[in-house]
């Protein structure tokens, strides 16, 4: 039986070139008391995240800190159990999969985190930071691996020269380099970006961003690209998802979706980049979000984006809304965009 989003033309179709498809997808962490770790709530950090990644393609995933983004990269790459949901790999079906059955699937879905330093051991050279997937997937040809290593250094913009010093010898920009490196070592189809440029200096994410685009094309990758920044985001991304309060509230084409943001909170975030871009700005009519995020422990009833939301009527405070069609290939979650009675 189709769900009400479906039969009002809330779902996006699924392709067969999808390397990514992640459905329905839900993670409640329990919050436990006492001596006995007594269950008395949840922590609904994503609760029903639905999205796909094309072949080649980027999807940004966007909010602000506390929305789930994150929850999203790991559960995608199974380093958390999910609640419950679907996640396809490569039309595979990830959840229920055992660690052995995941070995394999692991060297083609890597990830770059935000900061690559701390994730390197001080005391390993380049070499054998880049080396350490290689090795953890069973590739311990020394000779090859230096070989292999050369090669990606030199793919990322470095010198085959850096392979034998230490991470505390490169700068910040540098270390995402040999992050990015490290990642593409197994010879991934889809690598999770998480705040990937977040922690860089402006002109040094743009080096950065530059180099994931170019390594893109090159190999063919897919990217999840998970930012709390919408320029950011913008500028890498070929469709958008906008998360709020563990919901993807809007998502789709990028320039579509900021061209003309249909969601209420998709409109608060376009406005916080409106000052950098003149275009935006002359778009007008933005609003600036107010207050903080609620916590996903208790999120409000009704639409969870209602207690910010200037446009927010009776309705919004006590029946969520459906994902619906906004556009070719687009959709939200809010109830302007059904027409409901504002009473
Ligand atoms: Fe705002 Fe209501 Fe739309 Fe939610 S459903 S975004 S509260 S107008």
């Amino acid at each position: 039986m189709s769900t009400v989003a479906e039969q009002a033309g809330g779902s996006l179709p699924t392709a067969n070139s999808d390397v990514l498809e992640v459905r329905d997808l839900v993670k409640h962490f329990p919050i436990t008391r006492g001596l006995l770790r007594r269950t008395v709530g949840h922590v609904r950090a994503v609760d029903g995240v639905s999205f796909r990644i094309g072949a080649g393609e980027t999807v940004g995933l966007v909010g602000e800190s506390g929305s789930g983004k994150s929850t999203v990269a790991r559960l995608v790459l199974r380093l958390l159990d999910r609640t419950s949901g679907s996640i396809r790999f490569e039309g595979r079906e990830l959840t229920g999969l055992r660690s052995r059955e995941m070995m394999p699937l692991r060297r083609r879905m890597q990830i770059i985190f935000q900061d690559p330093v701390s994730s390197f051991d001080p005391r390993m050279t380049i070499l054998a930071v880049i080396s350490e997937p290689l090795e953890a997937h069973g590739m311990t040809d020394r000779r090859v691996n230096r070989r292999r290593a050369a090669e990606l250094l030199e793919l990322v913009g470095l010198s085959a020269g850096d392979l034998d010093k230490y991470p505390h010898q490169f700068s910040g920009g540098q270390a995402q380099r040999i992050g990015i490196a490290r990642a593409l070592a197994t010879d991934p189809r889809l690598l999770v970006c998480d705040e990937a440029v977040s922690a860089l200096d402006v002109s040094v994410q743009a080096q950065v961003l530059n180099l994931l685009r170019s390594l893109q094309r090159e190999l063919g990758l897919s990217y999840l690209f998970i930012a709390h920044d919408l320029n950011v985001v913008r500028y890498i991304s070929d469709r958008i998802c906008v998360m709020y309060l563990g919901q993807v509230v809007e998502q789709g084409p990028a320039d579509a979706l900021l061209a003309d943001p249909r969601h209420p909170y998709t409109q608060t975030l376009a406005a916080a980049i409106a000052s950098a871009d003149p275009a935006v700005a002359r778009a007008g009519g933005r609003h600036v979000v107010r207050g903080e995020i609620p916590s996903p422990s208790a999120p409000p009833p009704g639409c969870r984006f209602h207690t910010r939301c200037p446009s927010a009527f009776d309705l919004c405070r006590t029946t969520a809304p459906e994902s619906v069609a906004a556009g070719p290939d687009r959709l939200a979650s809010c109830h302007l965009l059904t027409g409901a009675d504002r009473g």
